[in-house]
């Protein structure tokens, strides 16, 4: 994932191999919120990515608040984070 957030690499060694570490100059994983063409052109490359699904998880786990993260608005996350918490809870 390329943008603002600094990433622990120890913990996140999938990140070698991501797609967005090849993304062009103009697509931002970090769009505005109004930026619906930004926000598919994100996600277009996530699509493709490798490790994707480790990196979702991640940003849930982690509870990253901004930025496309595994094919995920931060929105379409929290649902998921929620759904998350949920499945914890009912296990315990
Ligand atoms: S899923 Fe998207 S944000 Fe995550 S590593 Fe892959 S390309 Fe980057």
């Amino acid at each position: 994932m390329m943008g603002e957030t600094v990433i622990d690499m120890t913990v996140t060694p999938w990140r070698e191999a991501a797609a967005c570490l090849d993304a062009p100059d103009d697509v931002s994983f970090f769009p505005e919120r109004e930026n619906v063409a930004g926000i598919a052109k994100a996600k277009a490359i996530c699509a493709t990515c490798p490790v994707a699904a480790e990196c979702l998880t991640w940003a849930i786990e982690s509870n990253q608040g901004e930025g496309i993260w595994g094919g995920h608005t931060p929105k379409e996350r929290r649902t998921l984070r929620r759904r998350w918490l949920e499945e914890i809870q009912r296990a315990s």
